[in-house]
């Protein structure tokens, strides 16, 4: 029976509330593409080897990049078509160097179904299940990777999680494609769910859902009942519920170590997305490549939710769904996302949201942007850090050159760059920004000790 925990939350964090700009509850489907452009580097992990060369036709699902024995997943083509350009370019999310495929789309909606074995999914066996769910590239999903028999996560041994955690909350203003998901695809997430915990073996599944959605929450626990390894928990829709650090230690009341993904510490942590792109690879055939993103922010006067094609140029959808000429795009959601500055940069496998905010933004955000102005010592960035820093003093350590001191008295890396503390600073302080310059700096730096 699925046991049903209190209702739980975390220290700092903030609620937001439904913003004029917040996707409605509904999934529209984004045209397909005239041409994709795939980054074939991930998430996490070692880029792949190209596996097609420019002037090849490929078929949408066929591998575009694979290296078995590199730690990633092969990258399905997101639609068929001609490939036209392998090119060294960047990540558009990290910035970080990636070869990426372009492909000339032939308008032919469909793709190539994976390779399974015949019969339920439940007879299978681990191996083949996890083999599915490599070759589909949905264990490219979750930060760290989904461990399976095959190269796929930074975890060298499924059996060494002991815990799955799904994410069913989200907090962001104006990201909500997975409750979206939720209301239209509530089936096949379940199904997610259950196949995910067939891969991975004896592990318990913990789901955090927004107690805000009752419906889906006493639908869920009515659906999971008679299953002893599913825990359901209510949690206050509280940004930033779903960082992994700040899930963990909700549900789970575990510290994830600085630096540390969760497989570190036997917890692999999904969410609805994943779960969902499971099913679809297990029960359908279908290859990971489309995401569900919420279309929204202050600029748009028709927000939504679409399924988009991976490698969906950002510029498409503009031309597609825009009404108001937006100030500022934003890859994710305001809080956390970044601004391409293109908007021929694609959505890539881990794009949840497309964000057009108006200048100045409104009414999202008092405290992006403006002048900066003087500390007035008001303490709001240490109420709201989830992480128990004080970014005040971070800041003024990285501004004065005092680097050592941010690292290893104030803790710099436990900063998961929420943004929390840059949107209600009152003096409009670059916090949060500041602090990502200095992980960039402290990461490079380690690097260069290494090699
Ligand atoms: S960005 Fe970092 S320092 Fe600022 S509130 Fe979030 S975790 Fe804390
Ligand atoms: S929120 Fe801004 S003004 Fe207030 S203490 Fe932090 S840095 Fe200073």
């Amino acid at each position: 029976m699925a046991i049903v925990g209190t209702l739980k939350t975390f220290k700092g964090g903030r609620y937001f509330p439904k913003l004029p700009g917040t996707p409605r509850l509904r999934l529209d489907r984004a045209p397909l593409p005239r041409r994709a452009v795939v980054p074939l580097r991930q998430g996490f992990g070692d880029e792949p080897e190209p596996w097609v060369a420019v002037g090849d036709a490929v078929e949408a699902g066929q591998p575009l990049a694979r290296s078995d024995e590199k730690l990633c997943t092969p990258v399905p083509a997101p639609v068929s078509g001609e490939v036209v350009a392998l090119e060294e370019g960047v990540h558009p999310l990290d910035g970080r160097p990636t070869l990426i495929a372009v492909i000339e789309a032939d308008g032919r909606p469909g793709w190539r179904p994976l390779e399974r074995p015949e019969g339920s999914y439940t007879k299978w066996g681990r191996e083949a299940l996890g083999r599915v769910l490599y070759e589909a590239g949905v264990t490219a999903l979750p930060k760290g990777g989904f461990p399976t028999a095959f190269n796929s996560s930074v975890a060298d041994d499924p059996g060494a999680i002991s815990y799955l955690l799904i994410n069913a909350v989200e907090a962001e203003p104006y990201v909500r494609g997975d409750l979206v998901l939720l209301y239209e695809e509530f089936d096949a997430f379940v199904g997610g769910i259950k196949i995910l915990k067939e891969a991975l073996g004896n592990v318990e599944v913990h789901i955090g859902i927004g107690h805000d959605q009752a419906r889906l929450f006493e639908e869920l626990v009515a659906r999971l009942e008679y299953h002893d390894w599913a825990y359901v928990h209510p949690l206050l829709p509280k940004y930033p519920q779903g960082a992994d650090e700040v899930l963990i230690k909700t549900l789970l009341n575990r510290e994830l170590p600085v630096g540390q993904p969760p497989q570190a510490i036997g917890v692999v942590v999904c969410d609805v997305q994943t779960a969902v792109a499971a099913y679809e690879a297990v029960l359908d055939g279908k290859p990971l490549i489309e995401r569900v993103i919420a279309f929204g922010g202050s600029a748009v006067a028709h927000p939504r939710c679409v399924r988009v094609r991976v490698g969906t140029p950002v510029g498409d959808l503009l031309e597609a769904f825009k009404h108001e000429p937006p100030a500022r795009v934003i890859l994710n959601g305001p809080l956390r996302g970044v601004a391409p500055g293109d908007v021929e940069v694609p959505v890539t496998r881990e794009v949840r949201a497309l964000t057009l905010l108006k200048e100045p933004p409104a009414p999202v955000s008092t405290a992006l942007h403006g002048p900066e102005r003087p500390c007035i010592r008001c303490g709001d960035c240490l109420t709201v850090c989830p992480q128990n820093l004080s970014p005040i003093a971070l800041f003024e350590a990285l501004e004065a050159g005092r680097w050592r001191e941010a690292e290893r008295t104030l803790a710099l890396e436990a900063c998961i760059d929420c943004g929390l503390c840059s949107y209600v600073c009152p003096a409009k302080l670059p916090l949060a920004e500041t602090l990502r310059q200095g992980q960039r700096w402290l990461r490079e730096e380690r690097l260069q000790e290494v090699t």
